[in-house]
């Protein structure tokens, strides 16, 4: 059966999805896009789906390569001879493992190599909200300058003596510690395996800010009955995933100015909640917390050093099993 999908990895550019359309024989490895970096260009022959999910089946395809797209039974379907799912990123709720496992289906993911840039992002976004960075650019370009600088409501909060409650303390919440430490901040954190629990370390951080993945258990951690616990005037930094807070109470907290946020990830992305949208106390940015150059190579890196090994049947150094 032959199926339309665009050219192979040595055949295009790197922007993916603009490569020349071929109708060719089913592949073995598909990829819902190119991904950046050297280690790409080690992967034999390939090919980039036009869509996705697929418009209709595409058999013979082994390997699927893909981000922060939906991987379930109905997508399954559609690639009968799967074997391998190598999700880009660490964050693999976007795939149903159970039901890849239950059809003899790998599922690997990219960990460890983008703890630093998703640290940085963290930061970032924590010094945007509470040095009221973004509302302070606008002052200077409208040219309000001279009239605002003074006025209590434009001041900011010190990161240095605040308190920083991690949810989430592994690989990315350690190095978000790491870093906040270096600001002065007094670093606090709940975890499964230990830590405050979570309605304290709510009511006790100046600064909150969300690592941990999202899986049946934290779907809705953060719920409408817990925000209230945070303090008046607390900043929430979400880089982990939107569906951990339960959002539209979140966005009714945020409307009511009491809290401000900094959100990378939103629950139905790239849908963002139009009441957010003109909010100052909400920085906004559309999932890019591992999204350097740097990190995007070495998340390649981690993807092809999967594929590879699932080519030549050796053990696969990142599978993940639910
Ligand atoms: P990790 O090393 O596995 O750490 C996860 C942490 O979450 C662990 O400390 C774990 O507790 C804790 N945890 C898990 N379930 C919990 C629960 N029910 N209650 C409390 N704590 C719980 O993961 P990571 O590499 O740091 O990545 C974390 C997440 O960041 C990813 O899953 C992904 O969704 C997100 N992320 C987002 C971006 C982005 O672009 N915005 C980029 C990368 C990652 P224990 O330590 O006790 O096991």
């Amino acid at each position: 059966m032959e199926t339309r999908l665009t050219l192979g990895a040595r055949e295009r550019d790197h922007d993916g999805r603009h490569g020349e359309t071929l109708d060719t024989p089913a592949v073995t490895i598909a990829a819902t896009q190119t991904f950046r970096g050297p280690a790409w260009d080690e992967l034999p022959d390939v090919r980039v789906l036009e869509s996705w999910p697929p418009e209709e089946a595409v058999p013979g395809v082994e390997v699927l390569l893909e981000a922060v797209v939906a991987v379930g039974p109905g997508e399954l379907d559609l690639l009968p001879d799967l074997r391998l799912v190598a999700n880009y990123g660490v964050g693999y709720d976007n795939v149903d493992v159970a039901a890849c496992r239950a059809r003899g289906i790998a599922v690997t993911n990219t960990p460890g190599v983008l703890d630093a840039a998703v640290a940085e992002l963290t930061l970032a976004l924590m010094l945007a909200c509470r040095r009221l960075v973004v509302p302070s650019d606008r002052f200077v370009r409208d040219g309000s300058w001279d009239s605002i600088w003074s006025r209590p409501s434009r001041l900011g909060h010190d990161l240095a003596g605040s308190t920083l409650g991690l949810v989430g303390f592994g690989r990315i919440g350690q190095e978000v510690a790491k870093r906040a430490e270096a600001f002065g901040m007094q670093v606090i954190f709940n975890r499964r395996t230990g830590g405050l629990p979570l309605d304290e370390l709510l009511r006790t951080a100046d600064v909150v800010s969300l690592h941990v993945p999202l899986t049946p258990e934290t779907h809705g951690l953060i719920s409408r009955e817990q925000l209230p616990l945070l303090q008046d005037g607390a900043t929430l930094i979400n880089t982990a995933r939107g569906a951990i807070v339960d959002e539209d109470a979140l966005v009714d907290e945020l409307v009511s100015g009491r809290i401000s946020a900094g959100l990378d990830v939103f629950a139905d992305e790239p849908h963002v909640p139009e009441r957010l949208l003109d909010l100052p106390n909400v920085v906004l940015t559309p999932h890019i917390a591992s999204a350097t150059v740097e990190t995007r190579a070495a998340m390649t890196r981690v993807l092809a050093d999967n594929v590879l090994a699932f080519l030549r049947g050796e053990r696969l150094p990142n599978e993940v099993f639910g």
